[in-house]
């Protein structure tokens, strides 16, 4: 009984199955976009920066109230048979025809969420909407992202059809948290995109064709690993709670080499690709005229000395990534409370 009791509530510690990036990886990879926007567009982005690194992570917070909120982040391929890359139609009426549309959503819309919001933002720019541009641009970022994501077009998301539970997080939080500052975080300026739903289905076969690797190297791994080198297990409010350690997340962090961090590189690139081809097709409105108010001489200071360090790939030695801004004085203000305390 004790067992059973100890295997129900033993959950892998930040382990939000399918909360691709994490809020740390996404929140990232959002300031990194802004960078690639032409002039026309960066003032208006920059201003909103805080913002739309807040707001990237809006979808997950999501799931928890919207039940359809879960499958627009994945597509589980393997659903489709084994030539799914080659066989599944990139348009969703040719898709759902195939396949069902009640398969479809069933097992992850993702891609198509992205075509979706792609009219959505621009709309919003022909509209000259500021507060949609805001919206979509944020919620349109965190799918792409999503979508770059290996294990988020895998049946096997988390590692549980393997034996490899907890692979999910591994990949995509701890790595990025723990290795961020070995990663070089530069990546190629926005592209117009001829045809974004091609775009976003390139996106998901290169995250498919990733999936053997995230799950062998993680084996290979492991080998030099016994259980209790690789977890520790804490309790903390009644709960058990299962972590790799930092030893495996490194081994596996080598294994891979710059996976993951092309990965976050690629998704800025494709996020900043995806605005400015929405502002494009919407006909370039001018985003200088939505600032309330105009920008000042600090702000562009700020901008240009952001823009420089992004390009030589010191936005972190620099402390101006605005997440680990965020983290330290979290840090600040949780000593400062323990030390009232
Ligand atoms: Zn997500």
């Amino acid at each position: 009984m004790r067992k059973v009791l100890l295997v129900s509530v033993l959950v892998f510690g930040c382990s939000l199955v399918g909360y691709s990036w994490g809020f740390f990886g996404h929140r990232v990879i959002q300031q990194l976009a802004i960078y690639a926007l032409p002039k026309e567009m960066q003032p208006f982005y920059h201003r909103h920066l805080a913002h739309l690194v807040e707001t990237v992570v809006r979808p997950d917070e999501r799931r928890s109230s919207d039940p359809t909120e879960a499958h627009r982040h994945f597509i589980d391929l393997e659903a489709f048979g084994p030539n799914v890359l080659q066989e599944m139609p990139e348009a969703w009426a040719a898709a759902a025809a195939k396949y069902s549309a009640d398969s479809l959503r069933k097992y992850g819309i993702v891609p198509w969420e992205v075509v979706r919001l792609k009219t959505r933002l621009t709309q919003a720019f022909y509209r000259q909407d500021k507060d949609s541009i805001l919206f979509y641009s944020a919620d349109l970022a965190h799918y792409i992202q999503d979508a770059h994501v290996p294990l988020h077009t895998s049946l096997n998301h988390d590692g549980q059809l393997t034996g490899q539970h907890g692979l999910h997080s591994l990949w995509e939080s701890k790595l990025p948290e723990q290795h961020l500052t070995t990663y070089t975080l530069t990546h190629d300026k926005a592209r117009y995109l001829p045809n974004p739903e091609q775009e976003i289905w390139q996106v998901v076969r290169e995250s498919h064709r990733l999936v053997p690797q995230v799950l062998a190297l993680e084996k290979q791994a492991s080998q030099n690993f016994t259980d209790a080198t690789k977890f520790t297990i804490t309790e903390r409010n009644g709960r058990t709670r299962k972590n790799f350690t930092d030893a495996f997340s490194a081994a596996y962090q080598q294994a891979l080499g710059p996976m993951v961090q092309d990965r976050m590189r690629a998704s800025a690139e494709r996020t900043a690709s995806f605005w400015y081809t929405c502002w494009v097709d919407a006909g370039k409105p001018n985003l200088d005229k939505l600032l309330p108010t105009p920008r000042t001489k600090a702000e562009k200071k700020q901008l240009k000395q952001e823009r420089k360090a992004w390009k030589k790939g010191t936005l972190q030695e620099k402390d101006l990534l605005l997440t680990k801004i965020r983290i330290s004085l979290m840090n600040v203000v949780k000593w400062a409370k323990e030390s009232v305390a």
